[in-house]
């Protein structure tokens, strides 16, 4: 016995739909408009937590694959997005299966981006730092052409008089460069007393280089 589809009489496929009308009243995703904060250095994003921002596509990638609600099994996903107001309308193309049957569904959608400073930043504009290199002597550009390429990109480097400065907001971020800079110059570690809160006495990790 054939099963006919009770909207348009065609055979029908799937409970009481033929492929067609099925496709056409189910959702493969759904997806409203999104609202993203990035930093005003344009150097993290944030969902959920601050993450590295490398580019737009990326970002905005990420923000669809977990805000987009699947009906079906989800395959591929293609963006395409333009600045617009304030952020960029995007076009979602995704290609998947439902009930085992192929569906291409698109959507647009308008990604608001507001500007915050991330917490990096916050931490550096009030150049909040853990640890000092103090890089001083006679190899002194030689050091900090090194260093400059081995930093995280939440140090500075500053000029002073009697050579240079690498401020790290973390501890171990400096303790790891030190290492490695131990097998070719000579470093010696050393403490700074900056404060104390609840009682105990808050350091800064001090490194010399020469
Ligand atoms: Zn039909
Ligand atoms: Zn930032």
């Amino acid at each position: 016995m054939i099963r006919l589809c009770i909207l348009c009489g065609k055979e029908a496929v799937t409970g009481n739909f033929c492929k067609d009308c099925f496709l056409q009243k189910n959702k493969l995703f759904e997806i409203n408009d999104l609202r993203i904060i990035l930093c005003d250095n344009e150097d993290n994003y944030y969902l959920q937590q601050w993450k590295d921002f490398s580019n737009v596509r990326d970002m905005l990638e990420d923000f669809i694959n977990l805000n987009m609600k699947k009906f079906g099994k989800v395959e591929r996903i293609h963006l395409s997005y333009k600045p617009f107001k304030d952020g960029y309308d995007v076009k979602i193309k995704a290609v998947g299966l439902l009930n085992k049957l192929r569906k291409i569904e698109e959507k647009d959608i308008h990604v608001s981006i507001k500007k915050k400073m991330c917490d990096n930043c916050v931490k550096i504009s009030g150049r909040y730092h853990e640890a000092k290199m103090q890089i001083r002597g006679d190899n002194l550009d030689r050091i900090v052409e090194r260093v400059k390429k081995m930093i995280p990109k939440t140090s500075w480097v500053e000029q002073s008089r009697h050579g240079y400065d690498v401020f790290f907001i973390s501890k171990s971020d400096a303790s790891d460069l030190a290492k490695f800079l131990r097998k070719k110059f000579e470093v010696k570690k050393s403490f700074k007393v900056v404060g104390a809160k609840k009682g105990k006495m808050l350091m800064r990790d001090v490194y010399s280089i020469k």
